[in-house]
């Protein structure tokens, strides 16, 4: 038998059903591989061994005792440092959360745990979920498992690399503007951004809450729609979770086929400057096999997606600032106690918290929203949001599923997205989809000569999920990159 850390989700929970391994055995394999490859990697922020496999041995005894959770009972996933899981550090890989502990799970969080999942750890990110390059993590850089010159995007870049170095079977990622596609696409895995509303937030640390969603990242089209069928669903404790009965996506893979499908390919995406002729290649070739398989092949026009950065980043950060006004030191936060008033603590206590990406957002946030720039700045970003969301429609009317790249280009070097507006101008292909509240993942499809992943995206309407998933499924065996792992 293979080596327990390199199973998928789905296999690691076939072969716990069928009594080939224990819960046991596969999570220390699993920390076998994480003492090997993280050092190299350094995607996990804390791991407790212990408490890991004392979960452990709790699913096995349910198995033998015949009383498992779900078949998936015993298999471990690694967390994004935002998501809160009752009794562990929950961060955001900010040193203002430093000593925070979660006292309570995330929905999503709790709905695995139902189904006998193991909370594996807490994986490094942007600092706040703020960045594409996890190099704004407080704490320090994750690097990318295929070249460690290079960056695994961000900011869900510890979820991503610790799945790609097979630390972790999946894991859980949020999305507030492409923090689980374009990761995923740089570290060569699989990234869903599911419908803004299928997932519920409660639990989540809060970036932009009219934009953030909870997602899986995992090496399979497959693990991922079993992780959306367990996360997924309406929660009360969330306003803006969707109404409705969701799922069986993981099912539904059984019956993929392009045949008749609509594939768009949105003009502009093809005219971004800096678009790298390997990405756009790679593009190309997976509509042509699509095409093969019986897929039909459509031009379709997003004619405001050259509006998409600027009004992302308006919206986000007016809602950033708003959501962080929390952490002073008082309500939330690791306080500064030396300073000698109220204001000086708010002062010293977010000075000393927070790190610089994140304090340029809140102050750009708080002037967007200031009287006087109100109408200017976030008002008109509200209507270029729902032009943008118009466009999505209108495209949809002409194709059932858009493909686009991810990102411009593969996993940049260390440092290259280091000045903030050449970071957020690669977020050109992801943020759209936020905005407009859709779906899209994130699903490799080829490899640079020098070893790179290449990623690809599929996009599709609200709540269109089953038909993604489908696709997705698709252009992985027409990809038919097999299981790949880096030597580390
Ligand atoms: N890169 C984008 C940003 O910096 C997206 C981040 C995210 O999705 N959390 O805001």
């Amino acid at each position: 038998m293979t080596e327990l850390w390199k199973l998928t989700l789905a296999e690691a929970a076939a072969a716990l059903e069928a009594g080939r391994c224990s819960a046991h055995d596969l999570c220390a394999s699993l920390l076998g591989r994480v003492r090997a490859a993280d050092p190299q990697v350094q995607a996990f922020l804390t791991l407790d061994e212990t408490a890991v496999l004392a979960a452990a041995d709790a699913s096995d005894a349910r198995r033998r005792a015949g009383r498992s959770l779900s078949r998936f009972d015993g298999v471990p996933l690694a967390i994004k440092d935002n998501l809160s899981v009752a009794g562990q550090p929950c961060g955001c890989a900010s040193k203002i959360l430093n000593g925070y502990t979660a006292p309570y799970d995330a929905t999503a969080m709790g709905r695995l745990r139902e189904d006998g999942f193991i909370p594996f750890g807490r994986v490094n990110m942007d600092e706040f979920a703020m960045g594409s390059t996890t190099e704004n993590s407080g704490i320090r850089p994750t690097l990318n498992p295929w070249d460690t010159s290079r960056v695994p995007g961000g900011s869900s870049g510890g979820s991503a690399a610790a799945v790609a170095a097979g630390m972790a079977p999946a894991a859980l990622g949020s999305d507030t503007g492409g923090s689980i596609r374009q990761p995923a696409g740089f570290c060569g895995v699989v990234g869903l951004k599911p419908t803004y509303g299928l997932v519920s937030r409660y639990g989540l640390v809060a970036f932009a809450s009219s934009l953030d969603q909870i997602g899986p990242l995992a090496r399979t089209v497959e693990d991922a729609a079993i992780l959306l069928d367990g996360m997924c669903g309406h929660d009360p404790m969330d306003s803006t979770s969707l109404p409705g009965r969701h799922g069986g996506y993981a099912a539904a893979l059984a019956e993929a086929d392009v045949r008749g499908l609509r594939i768009g390919l949105p003009k502009e995406y093809f005219e971004v400057a800096g678009l790298a002729p390997e990405v756009r290649q790679a593009v190309e070739n997976m509509a042509a096999a699509l095409e093969q398989r019986g897929a039909r092949r459509v031009e379709v026009t997003l004619p405001r997606s050259k509006y998409a950065i600027a009004t992302y980043y308006i919206i986000a950060t007016a809602e950033a600032s708003a959501n962080l006004a929390r952490f002073d030191g008082i309500r939330y936060g690791a306080r500064a106690h030396d300073a000698d008033d109220l204001l000086a603590t708010y002062r010293q206590t977010r000075a000393r918290g927070f790190g610089d990406e994140v304090k340029r957002r809140i102050i750009l946030g708080t002037y967007v929203l200031s009287s006087g720039y109100y109408d200017a700045y976030y008002l008109r970003a509200q209507k270029a949001r729902t032009l943008i969301r118009q466009d999505f429609e209108a495209a949809y009317r002409e194709c059932d599923v858009i493909l686009a790249p991810v990102a411009p280009t593969p996993a940049p070097r260390r440092g290259e997205l280091s000045d903030p507006l050449q970071m957020y101008l690669a977020d050109i292909y992801t943020i759209s989809v936020n905005l407009a509240g859709i779906c899209g993942i994130s699903v490799p499809c080829a490899v640079t000569n020098t070893g790179l992943p290449v990623g690809l995206q599929l996009i599709g309407p609200a709540l269109g999920e089953t038909r993604l998933l489908q696709t997705a499924r698709i252009v992985e065996q027409a990809a038919a990159l097999g299981v790949r792992f880096p030597n580390l």
